[in-house]
């Protein structure tokens, strides 16, 4: 392939396509394009993939198939796991748990339905980013329908304690949804053990080397949630529309490839990101957002003081490094980052903010490539402020 023309490190904001899963992929966008629901040998050869793929995403999950709905996306089953329970549920109460670090395809949700009269409890986060259990506890009311907190924060990479706040959820006989798009591939999942009190939980296949708009939603046997999108009879009647039957195959390639061999690609993973996180905290005035041990493998997130996120970018981007500050789906919207908000960042420290996640695309030529260069980029950025003072 030649020389790689850059560094890639924004693997949260999304990931490439492995071969194996364009290949697999390859076949359903060309000849064999039938409609799943259709009875000719073409469609029915795609209702064969389509449930192969089910299949696969059950045993990444440790899951059912029928537990499997599939999606658009990670946004998709987010706004069905939180609107689709507090329709199912609103004769029984009107309160929601969740944080303020979801990402926004939960809080938007949330506030949508603060508007038509449900009431939200966001729970504190500590510095770190951590929900504590005991505050999920102590919110829990007579009218509570809904538990959503996210499995790991897609800014900070803090993995939060969700078969905890699962036991409780589950005590009270409360309905327990959590956003587990960052950690599919790098935290082991079975729902009928260790996560056997989570009742939802959403996935995307583009943040785990699958093709982006295809996700699913993992919905326990039993639980009531109502339909959120209308029409035909596809996905059991949960779900209308016609699958997305080349990007469902592909997420199946992937979940495979991605559950394979969890502990040794972390492993290799986490080597990586500890020597550029050591190297990048010998910059002066840098902190480590997010906390320290229990975080994903790849994740790194820096505050820079005395500069600003975004020249910090272009400056990278300049030399073909791809980051970024906040999530890729807050750029372009003004202000600090409300995760960095919430975990209790002066704004002047949380717009000097820098992501750098690590995955499948980088080596480690790529971390001494980014060790030369992001000093240099700091401190020339920092020259140019006009409240740094250099101490010598
Ligand atoms: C990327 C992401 C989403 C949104 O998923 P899409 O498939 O891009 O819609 C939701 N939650 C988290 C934590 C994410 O990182």
């Amino acid at each position: 392939m030649g020389e790689k023309h850059f560094v890639y490190m924004d693997h949260a904001a999304t990931t490439f396509s492995k071969p194996e899963v364009v290949e697999a992929m390859r076949y359903f966008l060309k000849e064999h394009f039938g409609n799943p629901s259709a009875l000719y040998s073409i469609g029915r050869e795609a209702r064969e993939a389509v449930e192969t793929a089910r299949e696969q995403l059950a045993k990444g999950l440790g899951a059912e198939p029928e537990e499997i709905y599939f999606t658009s996306g990670g946004t998709e089953s987010d706004n069905w796991a939180v609107k689709g329970t507090a329709f199912a549920r609103r004769k029984e109460g009107k309160h929601i748990i969740t944080t303020p670090i979801e990402h926004h395809a939960v809080l938007y949700p949330c506030e949508y339905l603060e508007t038509k009269g449900f009431d939200v409890t966001y729970l504190p986060v500590d510095g770190d980013g951590l929900v504590d259990p005991a505050d999920v506890e102590a919110a829990i009311r007579d009218d509570t329908i809904l538990i959503s907190v996210m499995y790991a924060n897609n800014e900070v990479g803090t993995l939060e304690p969700v078969p905890e706040i699962g036991k409780i959820a589950a005590e009270k006989g409360i309905p327990f949804h959590t956003d587990a798009v960052q950690v599919i591939g790098k935290v082991p999942l079975d729902m009928k053990r260790a996560h056997s009190d989570v009742d939802m939980l959403s996935l995307s296949s583009h943040k785990f080397y699958g093709p982006k708009g295809v996700g699913a939603l993992y919905i326990r046997k039993g639980v009531e949630i109502d339909n959120y999108m209308h029409g035909g009879a596809q996905e059991r009647g949960k779900r209308a529309g016609t699958e997305n039957v080349a990007g469902i195959v592909g997420m199946g390639k992937a979940i495979e490839l991605a559950t394979a061999d969890i502990e040794a690609h972390n492993k290799e993973i986490r080597k990586l990101r500890d020597r550029l996180r050591k190297g990048v905290l010998e910059i002066p005035h840098t902190r480590l957002n997010g906390h320290p041990e229990k975080r994903l493998p790849g994740n790194l997130n820096f505050s820079f003081e005395f500069i600003e996120g975004e020249s910090l970018l272009l400056m990278l981007d300049q030399a073909r490094i791809c980051g970024s500050t906040g999530s890729a789906c807050t750029s372009g919207s003004a202000g600090p980052s409300h995760v960095l908000t919430a975990i209790g960042l002066p704004p002047k420290i949380a717009q000097g903010s820098l992501r750098l996640t690590l995955g499948d695309a980088n080596s480690e030529e790529d971390i001494d490539y980014v060790l030369e260069v992001l000093p240099e980029v700091v401190e020339k950025l920092r020259a140019m402020s006009p409240f740094y003072k250099p101490t010598t």
